[in-house]
Order: structure tokens, then sequence, then C-alpha cells
């Protein structure tokens, strides 16, 4: 005999999204999105199909490229599959690159998406303009915010052009998973408020992507779910060039015909809702409050009517707080595919700016009561799929009749969890009796071989295909999961000397500046420079809500313009030329221009550090701050601004002048013409006769102890102002013609752009792959964490950024590493020796990993050991 039993799964307790933060790869470039799920209209060639079309990636002729010439009426399309509803926040555009054979790209296009790949809807910005920017090379990769986000789980890419010509792309998508799973709501339209004396709000929705008819909107979504929160103060938005009131939809009571506003709420499948939470405002002084009551009804499937008794909800009104907030609505864990809500006016208006719902998914399973069936044996032998019921109704009902099986095989599944709760429960004490922390690197994916020279265990990791990306995502999301990971602390007790060997070399703590006065390394413990790890750390709730994560707090102080030694340059004479970068990828984006600078070097005046001109033009780099950011990104820009006007070496990065009077804030760099030395090393071969041969771009190792020296000299200078740089790699070093290094990228010495980011997430973005044991595990970056992260970048500049440092671990494993460097029984895995790179060489670098702090070589030590090998 059989029957159902309806399983409830948790999806998501609490399901408001928050559009800065889900941003992220949904799976082109890593290949979480299979080739059998990217589709296209056409391709040119076998090699230029759809599954070529992944951002950073070179496999088949680079791309995916439509079949012959792009006409400017032609709807070409890529279509991605993204397997489930998805909230799309960011796509990325590229060209064809092919290893420098390609030049195809799109300079413009369209989106069109689709919940059920059958109906599509054509994206459109706030503005109504259904066209984006797209690429201007081959390979560049162009970042573009999606204003209003996407919610679907089909998406396809239009390449636009304005005459005929050949295009190809390569595409990531980014957001986050949509567990509302709201595939539609329906309400009247938003009307307009013409208060006496205050500017007209227009309150209507205006990103709805449904049908409009007869003042009604049905069948879509629209600002409702856009992540976008209003203000208390309805007129003012959180968008730049909209009208006021654009955040909220809102309606007049008595203005359609009832006391209410109806809403019907459609999903993509049958939810168990334990609440609604309805974004409202309240400035009671003009007319608004949140509504009075609300009743919901239920159906369970959309053919059905609604079920009869509705849940009602009474708010409780607040004439004091004129603040916006969220109400939250209980829906009494009813189960439905569908929700219908009236929403009862408290005062002449009613205002939403968003409305999320919290859910879990009804599960429908199949259980076989074994022990009753009439024939055991036959019936257990048999696959469980066989024995489906086709009768859908008995899905919600189950059979009254069955009422002792069904407790039957509660029981049963009840004592099997009980079995395997027991067996992980011993499991894990066994592991902590065994050792005290995961050893979880798995052997069979690395191979491990004792070095001559030492005890030494070195990683040997098998030939990885060459990176063509700039960065394989060198700042990871780290999870600290070990416990005593999130007690530096109870660390710290566990091991004395520990606290030796921070005596000896707590100089220059994680937020050393310049300006930090000198001491002996004593009087510098003693006197407790602070590090996160010991005064600033702050313990966040994560997402998962049982882990713990230590983060830096940061202290903002403001800054003022005496704050910054350089000049304020006009922001007209900068002339733009192209697009450099893109930084810090996140909430608080930064790009860096190439621009033309006029009459700078009258500006400077004599002696100003600007390379020869021969009679061309004064490029310069112009990093920008989003004019939209906040306070605190602002603040943490104008520090890394100060820091940098204090710098003056030949292996750093010259700020030039800056434009802080006015937004965006922006601070003028020499210009680096080789760009970052990832990208310079990763597209080079050494030098051979077959690169001679071949004309492939070659560097020699001696251009590569050139550059080891320059970024030693450069890290010297930063050591002997005591200035942490925290964030030291071959991405943050600069190229220009004649191959000089400077190293630049000064953001993490002050946790930039990261305050907000770091405390909402819960969770540190870092770079742990380039990161000393002691700053992952107590929070400690001293000038010995930098030659850690100094070992890494030499070992980067000799494999030629082919791969990323530790490519075969996880960030899990990369982290378990780090316990075992602190631990020191022998069992830390370093990088491998990579295969350019001179044996003493080598043990320069495996000194920059020495486990106990005060023995690591200095930044002198490193530049004096490395000049004599270059040849000059
Ligand atoms: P950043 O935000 O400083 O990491 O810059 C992002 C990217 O812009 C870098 O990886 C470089 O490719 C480019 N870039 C930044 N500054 C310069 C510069 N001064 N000259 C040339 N390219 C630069």
């Amino acid at each position: 005999m059989l029957f159902y039993l309806l399983l409830v799964f948790q999806a998501n307790a609490n399901a408001q999204i928050d559009p800065a933060h889900c941003r992220y790869p949904l799976g082109m470039e890593d290949g979480r999105i299979k080739d059998h799920a990217i589709t296209a209209s056409s391709q040119w060639y076998e090699t230029t199909g759809p599954q070529y079309a992944r951002l950073n990636r070179e496999e088949g002729d680079g791309a995916w490229c439509p079949a012959g010439l792009l006409q400017p009426s032609d709807t070409q399309y890529l279509q991605v599959d993204l397997g489930q509803l998805t909230f799309l926040t960011v796509v990325g555009t590229q060209g064809r690159y092919a290893r420098n054979s390609g030049k195809e790209f799109a300079r413009m296009y369209r989106l069109n998406y689709s919940h059920d790949g059958q109906l599509w809807r054509s994206w459109k910005n706030r503005l109504g303009n259904k066209t984006m920017e797209a690429n201007d090379n081959a390979y560049v990769s162009v970042i573009k915010d999606l204003h209003p986000p996407i919610i679907s789980r089909y998406v396809r890419l239009i390449p636009v052009t304005k005459m005929p010509t050949t295009v190809c792309m390569r595409l990531e998508l980014y957001g986050c998973p949509w567990h509302d799973g709201l595939t539609s709501y329906s309400s009247p339209e938003g009307q307009l408020m013409m208060p006496p004396g205050y500017p007209i709000a227009s309150l209507n929705d205006s990103t709805y992507d449904g049908a409009h008819e007869r003042r009604k909107l049905s069948g879509g979504l629209g600002q409702l779910t856009d992540g976008v929160i209003g203000q208390d103060d309805f007129l003012v938005t959180r968008q730049y060039h909209v009208w006021p009131g654009y955040d909220y939809v809102g309606w007049r009571n008595g203005s359609l015909g009832s006391g209410y506003v109806e809403m019907e709420f459609v999903f993509d499948k049958q939810r168990n809702f334990t609440s609604m939470k309805v974004h409202s405002n309240n400035m009671f002084y003009r007319g608004v409050k949140i509504f009075s009551s609300v009743s919901c009804s239920f159906k369970p499937r959309l053919i059905a009517t609604w079920e009869a008794e509705p849940v009602e909800f009474r708010t409780v009104l607040d004439d004091r707080n004129p603040s916006a907030r969220y109400v939250t609505v209980p829906l009494g864990r009813r189960n439905a595919k569908a929700l219908r809500c009236r929403f009862h006016f408290a005062d002449v208006w009613m205002m939403f700016s968003e409305i999320s719902f919290q859910s879990d998914t009804v599960i429908p399973t199949q259980i076989t009561p074994v022990v009753t069936s009439p024939w055991p044996m036959e019936e257990s032998s048999m696959p469980t799929t066989h024995k489906t019921v086709t009768n859908p109704s008995a899905k919600d009902q189950p059979d009254d009749g069955n009422t002792p099986i069904l407790i039957g095989c509660l029981v049963t599944i009840i004592l099997l969890l009980v079995v395997i709760i027991f067996l992980i429960l011993w499991c894990q004490y066994v592991c902590k009796v065994l050792e005290k922390a995961p050893r979880r690197i798995l052997e069979e994916e690395v191979t491990v071989r004792l070095s001559s020279s030492s005890d030494t265990i070195i990683l040997q990791t098998p030939p990885v295909p060459p990176r063509v990306s700039q960065m394989d995502h060198p700042y990871e999301r780290i999870f600290l999961l070990d416990p005593q990971y999130q007690d530096p602390a109870g660390l710290r007790n566990k091991l004395p000397e520990l606290s030796r060997s921070a005596e000896t070399s707590a100089c220059g703590g994680g937020y050393a500046e310049p300006d930090v006065t000198q001491c002996t390394p004593h009087q510098c413990f003693q006197s407790s420079v602070p590090h996160y790890a010991e005064t600033d750390i702050v313990s966040l709730q994560g997402v998962t809500g049982s882990n713990m994560y230590a983060v830096p707090a940061l202290t903002v102080d403001s800054l003022t313009r005496k704050d910054i030694s350089v000049a304020e340059f006009p922001r007209h004479r900068l002339l733009f030329r192209e697009k450099l970068g893109e930084g810090q990828f996140g909430e608080f984006s930064v790009q860096v221009h190439l621009c033309e600078a006029e009459g700078l070097p009258e500006f400077l005046g004599e002696g100003a550090p600007l390379p020869d001109r021969d009679g061309r033009p004064v490029l310069v780099a112009v990093k920008q701050l989003r004019a939209d950011a906040t306070n605190n990104a602002r603040n943490d820009f104008l520090k890394e601004i100060k820091i940098m006007s204090r710098l003056n070496d030949p292996n750093i990065i010259q700020l030039l002048c800056v434009c802080v009077s006015s937004d965006p804030l922006c601070m003028v760099t020499e210009y680096m013409d080789n760009g970052d030395l990832n990208m310079f090393l990763s597209q080079r071969e050494m030098e051979s006769t077959l690169t001679h041969a071949n004309n492939i771009p070659a560097v020699s190792l001696s251009d590569l102890l050139h550059m080891s020296v320059q970024i030693s000299s450069g890290m010297r200078y930063l050591a002997s102002l005591n200035f942490v740089h925290r964030d030291l790699a071959t991405r943050n070093c600069l190229l220009d013609r004649r191959l000089t290094i400077k190293i630049a990228d000064f953001g993490m010495s002050r946790n930039l752009y990261s305050s907000d980011y770091y405390r909402i997430q819960g969770r540190a973005v870092l770079p742990i792959r380039w990161m000393a044991w002691e700053s992952i595990l107590l929070g400690k970056f001293t000038t010995a964490s930098d030659v850690w992260a100094f070992g890494v970048t030499l070992w980067e500049i000799f494999t030629l950024c082919k791969e990323q440092p530790y490519s075969l671990l996880s960030d899990e494993q990369v982290i378990e590493n780090t316990g075992e460097f602190f631990r020191n029984q022998g069992r830390q895995i370093f990088l491998f020796a990579p295969l350019l790179c001179p044996p003493s060489l080598f043990e320069l670098m495996m000194r920059c990993w020495d486990r106990d702090i005060a023995d690591r070589p200095t930044f002198e030590g490193l530049y004096q050991a490395l000049r004599p090998h270059v040849v000059q």
C-alpha cells in the first residue's frame, strides 16, 4: 500500500534580497552553468558555439559568435537557463580575444528574460532604455549593473549593432537565487499625489513588467520586488534622475471604490507561508500611514477557489514615529500557490516600496510503508520510483484510514534520524580525539614529496591550463569553520610561544600608517599598537545564523581637505580616453580611466614626477569612486588618497593630484602603460627560440628578477615608514613601458570600501591565498605578514601568473592549511617550487613563509639578497 507524506523543507527563512550583496557569479566562467544550459539562435562555426560564451575563458575559438554579419535589424541571441528563478543584478560581457587572435565584440546589447522559457519580456532600465553599452575591445570585460534587477530563470543576451558587423561575445551573469518564489503580483496602478506646496509625487510602479489594463497591473513584477527600500520621506529617492515618490507605489483612500487595496501574489510552486513583509511609508503628518489591517486568502492551485478562512492581521498604528518600516504579517503556515491580500487604509494614503514572503517549499514525497505491506518482500524490493501515485489530490490529504501506517512510518523515520545523529556525534567525538582540528586536504588531490633540502612538505600540483583572466577571484569569501579560528584570544592562550613571537614582531599593527611613531618591537607590543584581532574585533552572526566571524571594525574618522597634501586639479581638464579597469568589484566599485590631463605639467610645476612626454599629451590614470557611494566609502577613498599623498618612492605609484571638491571623487596617478603585473605576465611565455620564432610575447629570467627586486625595493620603502600594505600581490603591481614596477592599491591598508560590506554580510572578503597564517587566524597584519605576501608574489612571478596560489585547494582547505602552519607539526603544505625558479630564490620564498614571524627576512634583507641577481 502506498501513500503520500507531505514533507516541508526549509527553503529560506528570511527571503528579503539585498541587491547590493546579491552579486555572485552564477557560473558561466567556472562552469557551474553546464554547456547544455547555454543555447543560441545561431553560431558561426562549431568552435564558436554558445558553450564558448564563458567570460574569461578561451575554449573553442574563444567566444560565441552568431552566424554571419549581424545586421541592425537582427535578433540573434545567446540563451542561458539558470535552472531556477534567480535575482539578477549584474551582467559582464567580453568579446573574442582568443589569445590575441580575435577582435570581435559587441558594442551594445539588449536582454530578454522569461520565467518559463515561453513568455519573454524585454529588460528596460529605470528610464525605459532597453540597450546597454557593452565592449569596445575584445578582451576587457565590461560589468554592468541591472537597474532594475531581473527576476527570471531564462535570460537572452541579444547583441545590437548600428551597422552590419561580426560580433562575438562572452558572458557572466551575477546575482543570487530568488527564494521568494514569487512570479507575479497584481495590484491597482499607483497614483499621483499632488499636495499643495509640495512637488508632485508619482507613485506608480514604473518598472512593472506585466500587463497594464484599465488601471490594473497584472502578471508581472516591478518595484515592489526590486530590493530598493524607500526612504522615510517618500519624496526623496534612492535612484538618480528619477521623479519624487519614485521608490514607492501608493494609492489614495477612496479612489479605488473600497477602503482597501487588493493585491494578488502568484508563486512558482505550492509553498508553506510563514509571513509576509511589507515595507511601508508612515509619514503620518502628510496623510500617509501603514495599513490598519490586512486579510489574506489562499488557494492551493491557480485554478481553484479561494479558501474560506482568510488570515487576518491588525497592525498597531503609530502616530509618533514617521519612519518607513517593514510590517511583518504572520501567514499562519498556510499552504498555497497564490495569495490575495486586502490592505486596509489607515489614512488618506498608503505607500509600499517592497513586499517579500517568507515560506518553505512544500515537496510531496512518496513513502513506502514496508512494515505493513501485505507482500513485504516483493514490495520492498521494488524501486520506490516505480510506485508513483498519479492522483494529485492525494498529495494534500493523506488517507485517514492509513493513520496507523503513517504513525509507524514516522516512528521509523525518527528512529533512523536518531541513529544518524548518534553516528554523526560519535564521528565528531572520534575526530576530536584524534586531532584537534580537521585535516581534510585530500591526499589524492595533491602529490606530496619531501624536498631535498629540508623536511618541508612541498605541494606538487599537476599542470593546470593557462589562466587568461586577470585574476581568479583573489579575494575569497572565507567562512571560519573551526571554533578556535573564531576566538583569537583563545588561540593565543593555547600557544604561549605565539605571544612571544608577537612580542618580537608586533611593530606596525594592522592599521599602521606612515605616521605611526617608530618604536622598538618590545615597546610596540607593550603599547599595543592596535590590530583588529585584539581591539577592533567585532563578532557577527553569520548568514547561516550559527557561525560567528571575526572581522575588523572600522573607526571612521572624517577627513578634511587639509589632510590631503596634493593639489585639486580642475576636473574639466581631464579628457577621457578609455577605461583601464574596474577596482573592487562590489557595492563600492571604483572605475579606473585613462585620461589626458590638459596643462598638468604647468599645474604641477617644475620637478613634477611626470614621465618624458616627447611632445605628446600627458596621460594619467584617474581612479573614480561612484558618485552614489556611501559616506563610509567616500571616507575610505579619501583615506587612501591621504596615505598615497605621503608616499614618494620610484617603486610606489605616484599620486599627482585629486578632484575631491565635488563628486565623483577622483585620484589622479601616473599612467602605467603595461597595466598590472598579473595581466602582463599571464599573457607571456618564457623567452625561448620558440617564442622568438613565433613572435609570442615573452619575458626573460632576468626580467622576472628585475621585477622582484623592484617590488622588494618599494616594500622596503613602505616598511621603513612602518606602513603595512596588507594586499601585496601581482595584481596590485603596475608596470610602465620600460618595465618599471610600481606598487599600487593601498585600499586594504585601511579596509577600504569594506566597512559596510563586512558588517552586513558577516563575512570577510580577504585575499587568503596571499595572507600569512597569523593574519588569517589572528587578524594580525604586520610588515612580516607583508613579507609572507611578498613570497607569494614572487611565486606568482615565477609561475608567470598562470595559476592561482594553492589552486588545487578550496578556500576551506587553504584555511585548514593555515591551521597546520599554526600547529607546526610538519603537515603544512607549501606552494611548490616553480619550474623556472632558481633554487636559491625558492629558498628565499620559503623563508618568507616561515611560521615564526621573527624569523622571516626583512624587506631590506630581501632587497639585498635579490639585487645581485639582476644583470645591470
Ligand atoms: P585598482 O582599483 O587600483 O585595482 O585598478 C583596477 C585596474 O585598473 C588595475 O588592475 C589596472 O589594470 C588598472 N589600473 C589602475 N591604476 C592604473 C594606472 N595607474 N595605470 C594603468 N592602469 C591602471
